[in-house]
């Protein structure tokens, strides 16, 4: 026999722990059903990214939620993208335009701790007092009824509620039940890369190993290691490479193997891991998955967010950020309504989301995998490093005009699809200037700059960046 409630969550990730405290600051009843054990009781389960970048889109769905002074305690400010060559020298590209920062200083972008930021948003919902979840809640199935959706679990017990929110992340079981109406689609590949994390710890004086206030890439052509720190003061080393084929993990067999492999194209890093065979060998090679789908709502009763309706490659590290905002807009559209729609105001409100975040997270995913391609390509590349020099002086000296891509979608809340829209107008503006045959040795003269101006001034609309 099933009870009946009000609103489900299946999933508490980040982005559903996130709706319930949205939901819940708006008076309802939330049940959350989440298939793993307590966190808190089991500690967090491995294999996903043990941090994350948190930028403003994400910041500002914590704001409207309340959570923005928890998550400040546990962020760490990342101020510049720090490379690392093969010979050891260091670039240093600062992410943001200098004294614009949220709280005040330059724009950077926060590291975060995945389970803690999910513990913080899971309390803050249950200090609601109205919200409840409930771990080792698998959902299996759903079926729609006149009087509500009727939701099962793998624990055998089903549960009456009227809406559902699936949140329940890449393989979502409530978008494959929305599968099975007509008229869904549904798309999904694998990225031929997988990636795995070695932790750097502390020096022996307590110290970071490397410098804490960047996000470290070693770009090594179709492969690459990022290092992100977290607040005690250790650092999560993400390798990302092909599975198959040359430097792929398929070369990797053991610890040993991979020893040789960093030593080759990491070397400044091996020596600041000592645990690293045993991370090697214990650490899972994830692989990375892309899906897309439409439309994200069903009838009145059910909507889909985070990656459940878009799983995205990380290269912009805005997977949860877009997430975030997705829930951000959802409780913008409550609020049209007073927190709490009418029955007959729900169509259109599930609809209305559906139009304005489908085509955003499409956006974000092209970006994301541009950004892959980019930096797996082309961050070697002289021609493409002269055109960011260009690009980087065009912003320095005309910042109303030429916003970096990064920026548009990184530092502000232009919908993801004008901030592609606008990365593409300035690619062919680009293409254009370099195709110039003084470009090599005048590419810092007013008159390549006066150029670039003028093609922006005929084809970027003004995008004057709503707060
Ligand atoms: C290597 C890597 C690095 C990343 N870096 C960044 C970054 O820097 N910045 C950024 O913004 N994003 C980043 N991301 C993306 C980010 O991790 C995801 O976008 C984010 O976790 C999505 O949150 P979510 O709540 O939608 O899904 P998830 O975090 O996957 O949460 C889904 C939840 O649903 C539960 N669940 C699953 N199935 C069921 C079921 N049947 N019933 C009940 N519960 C279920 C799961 O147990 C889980 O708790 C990165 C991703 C990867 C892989």
């Amino acid at each position: 026999m099933s009870e009946e409630r009000g609103m489900a969550v299946v999933g508490a990730g980040l982005v559903g722990s996130l709706m319930a405290l949205l939901l819940a600051n708006r008076g309802h009843k939330v049940d959350v059903y989440e298939r793993r054990s307590d966190p808190r009781k089991v500690g967090d389960a491995a294999g996903r990214s043990i941090n994350l970048a948190l930028s403003e889109r994400g910041w500002r769905a914590l704001e409207v939620a309340g959570a923005v002074d928890a998550v400040r305690s546990i962020a760490m400010p990342v101020k510049a993208r720090c490379m690392h060559a093969l010979d050891g020298k260091l670039t240093y590209q600062p992410y943001g335009l200098a004294g614009k920062g949220r709280f005040g200083h330059d724009q950077s972008i926060y590291s975060v701790a995945r389970g803690p930021l999910n513990r913080i948003l899971m309390e803050a919902a249950e200090a609601t007092g109205r919200v409840n979840v409930h771990f080792e809640h698998p959902l299996s199935d759903f079926r729609s009824h006149p009087e509500g959706l009727d939701l099962s679990f793998a624990t055998g017990h089903t549960v009456r509620h009227q809406r559902l929110f699936g949140t329940d992340g890449a393989f979502s079981a409530v978008r494959q039940r929305m599968m099975k109406k007509d008229r869904f689609d549904f798309s999904q590949s694998y990225l031929d890369h997988g990636y795995k994390e070695v932790a750097m710890p502390p020096t022996a004086s307590g110290d970071f190993a490397i410098d804490p206030e960047a996000l470290h890439i070693w770009p090594r052509g179709h492969f690459m290691l990022m290092a992100l720190p977290n607040p005690d003061k250790t650092f999560t080393c993400t390798l990302f490479a092909p599975y198959e084929g040359a430097q792929g993990f398929s070369e990797i067999p053991d610890a040993a193997a991979a020893r040789s492999y960093f030593e080759m194209h990491f070397p400044d890093v091996l020596d600041l891991v000592p645990d690293f065979d045993r991370d090697w060998t214990e650490n899972p090679t994830s692989s990375l998955v892309m899906t897309r789908c439409a439309p994200w709502h069903q009838g009145d009763r059910v909507v889909l967010m985070g990656d459940a309706a878009h799983a995205i490659v990380p290269f912009y590290g805005q997977g949860m950020n877009s997430g975030f905002e997705d829930a951000r807009v959802m409780a913008d559209l409550l609020d049209a309504h007073n927190g709490s729609p009418q029955k007959e105001s729900w169509p259109a409100l599930l609809s209305d989301f559906t139009r304005l975040r489908k085509e955003n997270g499409d956006a974000i995913g092209d970006l994301a995998l541009r950004n892959f391609v980019e930096m797996r390509d082309r961050t070697g590349d002289p021609r493409f490093l002269l055109q960011k020099r260009i690009e980087r002086r065009l912003t320095d000296r005309h910042p109303s005009i030429w916003k970096p891509l990064y920026s548009m979608v990184t530092f502000s809340h232009l919908p993801y699809s004008d901030a592609l829209a606008f990365g593409r107008i300035q690619d062919g503006i680009m293409s254009e200037v370099m195709d110039r045959d003084d470009i090599a040795e005048a590419w810092d003269s007013e008159a390549v700059e006066h150029h670039a101006l003028q093609l922006a001034a005929e084809r970027l609309p003004t995008y004057a960046q709503p707060s």
